[in-house]
């Protein structure tokens, strides 16, 4: 492969994710041992919140009452589009049945966990769409419980726009909560919650560090963390279109990386001039958190083919992959590693971000090798069942008990074996 660095970045610092691991695992065991106390204290000490931790209905009707109508509109818009593209994945999802023998019939079925625990970040930006993309998902996978949680501001709680969309999409609890606390809170039911059976959504190292350590005892959706992004353009992109799509992804946090892949150096080259000023017109404190995103995360590398330009994407296995290139159907043939695809230049990050449809919860840091992101298929357990009459009931006794033994397990011959007997009640 010829492939050249126009801009590279180095690795991230390992130092840095085993902080984080300490700290949460530290945060995890004194709210193991003291409860609702300790996730009290946390939300004070990180967050400022000293304020209820239960969003009463009448703070929830008040705080939607204070949304603008229009803003309202275009929450509606998104969840509206949101829950069209969930229902039409519930509609893909199997349930099947078949005779495997005669008399043996076996069966898949899908069940929706009985409660979700859906994170909303808040930190940094207000994400309005995450409880969109979290709870309307759920809902339309038709979990019955769903427990919602997001940073407060100091004196203000979860702004409002946030509990308007987690009220529009049918949040049963929600918790003035962010971080390791709210995911803590969540997994363990505090505050008149139902334990979570899955924990989702997206959020910064902390919050998925927690995740992560609490899967096994609960389930979680992915490795959701800083995001990032990824674009592969070619001579008939726009330099300003695409030097704006890398500029938007890198406004998430100082610790997102984009990258870009060019087949064309004019086209790079041009984008790489650009960057900086577009990242300069940025209000404070995102110019900042960009500048440092593109100084100390981004690369750009320069492919001599399409082929090589694929592999290197498929290499990367970025969260959001971007197309900007002759041909969208070959691109959409042959990537096979992104958690969500936007093919050609009217389309863009932005869109799915917060208004289009598809889920934005999606893997980060490399998982999308190995799954995609968040979808009702996420919130449902894909189970089987099996019934036989008395004919294959004999034939599996018979042949069971044989492996059985083989492998030296005598309680399952002796009680295959029972099959073969008359019934006693
Ligand atoms: P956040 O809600 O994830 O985190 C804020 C919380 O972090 C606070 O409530 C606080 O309790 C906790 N925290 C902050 N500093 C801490 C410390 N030193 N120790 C322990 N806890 C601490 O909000 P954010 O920070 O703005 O991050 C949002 C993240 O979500 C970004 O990284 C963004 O890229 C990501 N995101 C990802 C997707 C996706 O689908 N992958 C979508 C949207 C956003």
């Amino acid at each position: 492969m010829a492939i050249t660095y126009l801009k590279t970045a180095p690795p991230r610092p390992a130092v840095e994710n085993k902080d984080i691991r300490d700290i949460v695992a530290i945060m995890l065991a004194n709210i193991e041992s003291g409860g609702e106390a300790a996730v009290r204290d946390y939300a004070e000490k990180l967050d400022g919140w000293t304020g209820e931790i239960v969003l009463s209905d009448a703070a929830r009707e008040a705080a939607c009452d204070r949304v603008p109508e229009s803003l309202k509109d275009d929450i509606r818009f998104a969840q509206a589009n949101i829950q069209r593209f969930a229902e039409a994945q519930k509609a893909t999802m199997g349930e099947c049945e078949v005779e495997v023998i005669p008399g043996l019939i076996a069966g898949q079925k899908q069940i929706p966990v009985s409660s979700a625990g859906c994170y909303v970040p808040g930190g940094r930006y207000s994400h309005i769409a995450s409880a969109l993309m979290t709870i309307t998902t759920a809902k339309v996978a038709g979990v019955p419980h769903i427990t919602a949680v997001s940073p407060t501001r100091p004196n203000i709680g979860i702004p409002d726009p946030i509990v308007f969309a987690m009220d529009l999409c049918g949040a049963d609890l929600i918790l003035n909560l962010g971080g390791v606390q709210g995911i803590a809170a969540m997994s363990k039911g505090l505050f008149g919650g139902k334990p979570a059976d899955i924990l989702v959504g997206p959020g910064n190292s902390y919050v998925a560090e927690a995740k992560r350590m609490l899967f096994g005892e609960v389930g979680i959706d992915m490795f959701a963390g800083p995001t990032d992004s990824l674009i592969i353009a070619d001579h008939t992109a726009s330099a300003e279109t695409v030097a704006w799509d890398l500029v938007s992804q890198a406004e998430h946090g100082t610790d997102s990386p984009v990258w870009l892949v060019a087949t064309d150096e004019p086209l790079a080259k041009a984008v790489l001039a650009r960057v900086s000023s577009l990242i300069d017109s940025l209000p404070e404190p995102n110019a900042s958190a960009a500048r440092i995103a593109w100084n100390e995360r981004a690369e750009v590398i320069l492919c001599d083919s399409r082929e090589e330009a694929a592999e290197v994407s498929d290499r990367y296995a970025p969260e959001h992959l971007q197309v900007q290139a002759g041909d969208l159907e070959w691109w959409l043939g042959r990537l096979s590693a992104y958690g969500s695809l936007f093919l050609g230049a009217e389309t863009t990050v932005a869109f799915g971000d917060k208004t289009s449809g598809p889920n934005h919860v999606l893997p980060t840091s490399g998982a999308a090798r190995y799954t995609g992101g968040l979808s009702v298929h996420k919130f449902t357990k894909t189970v089987t069942w099996q019934r036989c009459d008395a004919a294959a009931s004999h034939e599996l006794a018979l042949r069971t008990a044989r492996i059985s033994r083989m492998e030296g397990m005598e309680g399952h011959a002796r009680s295959a074996e029972l099959r073969l007997r008359p019934r006693v009640a």
